[in-house]
């Protein structure tokens, strides 16, 4: 092939529509679309590897099956393909991890020390974390103030339709197959989150529409029920850029006239995972260590058995199991719940926020290194601004609020499925004809409580006081 082609890598912007730099590049000429699963940054859980499969395997579809994939160092693999194609300028949306920061600019120098023209783009935030700061130029470490200069700063860009020519050109030296990524399991665990998702552009628009319908009225109140359909569920395209932040934001923003309560509650979970990112931008080590860091010093618990029973649902408490196995089967777990399981883990189970961290990495369809080290953070009353140590989510009262009539903890724990909305959440105060006329034995057909709640409350309080 002859002639100038700008090569465009894929990164978390796996979307046609409102992607800036793609948007660019096809003004420039011919484009050669690539992807590359970078085996020089950090490794992405399993359930997101099932998701990153379909997902390339959509756009592979929308792009005529002109995707380039590849597998390696990103670094070697771009300067492979600049080797045998004639490319003029490589363009590439921003990530904004400190670990992908810095290897993409070293490829940025070496880019320009070669004379190819180098150009970076925001496909994924609605504000640069550089330009969110305070008046002393340094950056926010609490929401409220962070979102309030967001707003004042400017609104979000609004978003860019699809390239209106796009001529695509296929590296047929070094591309592989999506195939050989092995990106889907060995084991057939996936097959319930099969059924549970679209995936792709396509897909992520049809529920921003669904959400923006059906959704999005009564959002302030209902988003804390896990049963109720007033989550977006935006989360995993969003991470994986098959909707731009611009574009869902837009959509909610038309509705405000409408309902401007619910309106400006969801466009500021928006702003949160803003924040989120924000913070791992100024922070780098924000998925390792405490934000806060007299928490250095926390008494942290090693317990293989309460983190097997957590992880696999077993707890005793059913709102906690409900959420665990809701995780397991589906890839997904409804904020709230996952509040109420963080909270659990690191507070009554005393076990170390990292280990709630790599679970959610490993099962989260949405994992995303600046939500989920945030949200732990949060949890753990070790980020910044988070939840206070000493506010201990109760299981019991939780699920009896959240889920009155215990739809989705039955749904996720059919052992329970008859026992009265009275003791669902407490199944151990039952009295005994209550629980055989459930079908329930307690230790056999379901467990008892692994830790008393007022006992491992005051643990975790009494550990909190002496750090
Ligand atoms: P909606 O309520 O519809 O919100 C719309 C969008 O706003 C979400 O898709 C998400 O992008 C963003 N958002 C909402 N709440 C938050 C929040 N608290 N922080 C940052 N962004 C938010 N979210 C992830 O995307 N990936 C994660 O790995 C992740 N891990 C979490 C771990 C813990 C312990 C906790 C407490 C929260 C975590 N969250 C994470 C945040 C939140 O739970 C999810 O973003 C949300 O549940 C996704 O569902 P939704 O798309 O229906 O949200």
């Amino acid at each position: 092939m002859t002639g100038k082609i700008t090569l465009f890598w894929f990164r978390q912007d796996l979307r046609i529509a409102d992607n800036p730099a793609l948007f660019e590049a096809a003004q420039n000429g011919a484009v050669m679309p690539i992807y590359i699963l970078d085996t020089d940054t950090y490794k992405i859980g399993a359930a997101s590897q099932w998701w990153l499969h379909h997902s390339l395997n959509a756009l592979n579809k929308s792009l005529e099956n002109t995707l380039n994939v590849y597998v390696g160092s990103a670094r070697s693999i771009i300067f492979e393909i600049l080797q045998k194609n004639t490319v003029h300028a490589v363009y590439w949306n921003r990530c904004y991890d400190p670990q992908r920061i810095a290897k993409d600019s070293l490829i940025k120098t070496e880019l320009k020390n070669i004379n190819i023209e180098c150009k970076s783009f925001n496909g994924s935030l609605l504000w640069e974390p550089w330009e969110v700061l305070k008046n002393d130029k340094t950056h926010y470490k609490v929401f409220t103030p962070f979102y309030r200069e967001c707003l004042q700063i400017k609104s979000p860009r609004h978003p860019l339709p699809k390239p209106e020519k796009l001529t695509l050109i296929k590296d047929v030296h070094n591309s592989t197959t999506l195939k050989s990524l092995e990106l889907l399991p060995k084991i057939n665990w996936h097959e319930q989150m099969q059924s549970c998702w679209k995936i792709g552009e396509y897909a992520a628009q049809s529920r921003l529409i669904e959400f923006l319908e059906d959704g999005l009225q009564g959002y302030k109140e209902d988003r804390n029920y896990p049963v109720k359909e007033n989550v977006s569920r935006l989360s995993p395209h969003l991470h994986f850029g098959e909707i731009s932040p611009n574009q869902v934001w837009h959509g909610a923003q038309g509705l405000r006239h409408d309902w401007a309560k619910d309106s400006d509650c969801f466009l500021s979970e928006l702003g949160w995972r803003e924040f989120s990112h924000s913070l791992l931008y100024h922070f780098s080590d924000l998925a390792n260590e405490n934000f806060q860091k007299k928490f250095n010093a926390f008494p942290w618990v090693k317990n293989p058995l309460y983190l097997k029973a957590w992880q696999t649902g077993q707890t005793g408490y059913p709102i906690v199991d409900a959420g665990m196995r809701e995780l397991w089967q589906t890839g997904y777990m409804h904020n709230r719940v996952r509040m109420i399981v963080g909270s659990f883990l690191v507070k009554n189970l005393l076990q170390h926020w990292h280990h709630g961290r790599d679970w959610f990495w490993d099962c989260l369809v949405d994992a995303d290194l600046a939500n989920n080290s945030s949200g732990w953070q949060w949890i753990a009353g070790s980020g910044a601004d988070a939840s206070p140590y000493f506010r201990i989510f109760n299981p019991i009262t939780q699920g009896e609020k959240f889920d009155p009539d215990g739809e989705y903890t039955r749904s996720f724990v059919p052992e329970l499925s008859k026992l009265t909305n009275k003791f669902l959440f407490k199944p151990w105060l039952a009295p005994e004809n209550v629980l055989r006329s459930a079908g329930v034995i307690l230790g056999e057909t379901y467990p008892p409580p692994i830790v008393d709640l007022t006992v491992s409350r005051n643990k975790a309080l009494e550990a909190y006081k002496k750090l």
